[in-house]
């Protein structure tokens, strides 16, 4: 019988099976999302990653949705990181690295040899697990890449894309009188809050965030999630977490990875009540992973 609970991964003993009345639908706690986007911002055609030969990510296609969550889960090493380093070429600096596929961003296959990788990864910006910012002050953390790309050409416009960016990450009023701190004196949720601001600053189209909230605290996670909420009006967002409470509350669309292969990718509402998939149940049920 197809199995509609979920389980609440916060309860999960490690690797343990959870009986069956342990098991807590997720959507006691979570309201569900469905996409509702018409709009692709990012088609994915036929993806494989191998590093020395051996297949990371296998064949995947997926579209990405305009101004939604696109969450990716899976348990570990099934090629989440691999995957979003694609779309913004981050792995091309991994030198064992080979891809093969197309990703369409705008109507160009972003592998296109002509595309310029700079203007590519301000586009397609990205947040990584544990917040680096540059040991700089908060200020020109936020505006050391504007300046590069011309978007900011004196004291007043930086100033205004400073302030812009900072509230938009939901972080000006905590840092608004220390701007000249180093980003690294920041709790680790405003590091990561400053590090979305920095991505911000260069007006991109999409932002990518690998785990970006696994080293912080519940507090600061739940004003990442909130922050997440509000960018998606603006920035297209995929998120890989390996907390599926997350999954849930964030995203319009999950999209579930098992050793290289995208096994389902779906609205969040029926990946989370309703999988397709033998292997997505198992693992949203906590069965292994
Ligand atoms: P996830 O993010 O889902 O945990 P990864 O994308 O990090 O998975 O890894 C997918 C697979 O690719 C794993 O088997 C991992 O060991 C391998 N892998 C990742 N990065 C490298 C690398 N730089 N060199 C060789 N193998 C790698
Ligand atoms: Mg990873």
């Amino acid at each position: 019988m197809l199995q509609l609970y979920i389980l609440e991964i916060n309860l999960r003993r490690n690797g343990k099976q959870m009986a069956e009345e342990q098991i807590i639908p997720i959507s006691k706690f979570n309201k569900l999302k469905k996409s509702t986007s018409k709009k692709v911002t990012i088609s994915v055609q036929n993806i494989t990653v191998s590093y020395d030969g051996k297949i990371a990510v296998d064949n995947v296609s997926m579209n990405i949705n305009q101004n939604e969550v696109t969450a990716l889960i899976g348990p570990s090493g099934c090629g989440k990181s691999t995957f979003i380093r694609c779309l913004n070429r981050m792995n091309d600096v991994i030198e064992n690295c080979t891809i093969e596929g197309k990703i369409i961003l705008d109507g160009t296959n972003i592998y296109n040899p002509e595309v310029d990788i700079v203007k590519l990864r301000t586009n397609i910006g990205m947040v990584f697990q544990k917040p680096n910012p540059f040991p700089k002050s908060i200020y020109d953390n936020i505006i050391y890449a504007p300046k590069l790309h011309g978007l900011a050409n004196n004291k007043s416009e930086s100033d205004d894309l400073v302030e812009k960016s900072l509230t938009e990450a939901g972080l000006f009023n905590e840092v608004k009188d220390r701007l000249n701190d180093s980003g690294t004196s920041l709790s680790g949720g405003q590091q990561q809050r400053l590090c979305i601001a920095r991505a911000i600053a260069v007006n991109p189209s999409v932002i990518l965030m690998d785990e970006p909230c696994s080293a912080l605290d519940p507090v600061a996670t739940a004003v990442i999630e909130e922050l997440i909420d509000t960018l998606k009006k603006k920035i297209t967002i995929i998120i890989v977490t390996h907390n599926m409470q997350q999954a849930a509350r964030v995203s319009e669309k999950t999209a579930f990875f098992h050793l290289g292969k995208l096994i389902e990718f779906s609205d969040t509402s029926t990946i989370f009540t309703n999988p397709k998939e033998k292997r997505t149940l198992g693992y949203i049920t906590g069965r292994f992973g």
